[in-house]
Parts: structure tokens; sequence; C-alpha cells
């Protein structure tokens, strides 16, 4: 048996995401910090200054692991879009389903990311690009144009 068999588990390096558009490093980033986008504190942020692109991290995690990708003024956008197109679904599926919004909402960007074609474990809003973010905007419009024509109570997208 060779002795690197009998290693410990690695101790997990820190995140160091890269910025999405120029490729450079991103810095962490608190409130009050010069860089930092926002007056009040959306918790710490990691930023590109130069693109003024930035995403927040997992609260709570003490390793600041990015919640996705760095986010342009463009992406974040598209992501509120996306988010707002999102939740008159999110509302049908906690009523006839009976979950709660975030379940909901965890459910709709799985069931999103399967129609986009990307594995369901990565769908999460922060994981989606540009072009990402747009399909899964068609997507959900669709839907809402078929859900007209159906029961509002089977108006919700179905897991499997
Ligand atoms: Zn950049």
């Amino acid at each position: 048996m060779s002795s690197a068999m009998r290693v410990g588990r690695p101790v997990k390096p820190l995140p160091q995401p890269h910025c999405e558009y120029c490729g450079k490093a991103a810095v962490l980033a608190r409130v009050g910090d010069e860089a930092y986008p926002y007056r009040d504190d959306h918790g710490p942020l990691w930023i590109c200054a130069s693109c003024q692109a930035w995403i927040g991290t997992f609260p709570r995690s003490a390793r600041h692991v990015p919640l996705g990708r760095l986010a342009d003024a463009t992406l974040r956008d598209l992501k509120a879009k996306l988010h707002a197109a999102l939740e008159p679904l999110v509302q049908a599926k906690m009523r006839r389903d009976g979950c709660n919004v975030f379940e909901a909402r965890a459910k709709g960007y799985r069931w999103l990311a399967k129609q986009i074609g990307l594995e369901p474990e990565k769908g999460s809003i922060h994981a989606l690009d540009a072009e990402q973010c747009e399909r899964a905007i068609a997507i959900v419009e669709q839907f809402e144009r078929q859900r007209g024509r159906s029961s509002p109570s089977e108006s919700a997208w179905d897991d499997r």
C-alpha cells in the first residue's frame, strides 16, 4: 500500500472565481469597501471592477463560495427578468403541489436547466450565462402562453 493512500482528505482550497468577461481573478469585497457596488449590505461579493461584474456568496459560507458566475449589468438584468417571469409559475407550483416558495423556486430552476439542456444540479439562476438566461425566459414565456388555455390549478410545470 502506498503512503499516499493513507493521507487524509485534503483541505479544500479557498475559491478563486475569475471574471467571465475578461478572465481576471475576482476580488472579494464587503460593504464599505471602495469596490463594493451597493450602499447597503448584500453580503460579500466577488467583483471584477473593470467589467462591473459581480456575484454573491452562499449565506454563512465561511469560504465565501460564489453563488455562480460573475454577472455584468446585462446578465443581472436578464436574471431579474427571468426571476420575475418565473414567479407566477412558482406561485402556481406552491398552490398545486403544496411546497414552499424556496422549494418551488429550486424546482423551477432545475426544470429550466433541464429544458435548456443543462445538468439539473446546475439549476441555479446564478449558473446561467446571458444566452442561457434568454432561452430560459423564452421557455417560461411559452409556458405562460399555454398556461392561459389550461386550468390554473394544473398550470405548474411537472418535475418528471
Ligand atoms: Zn472582468
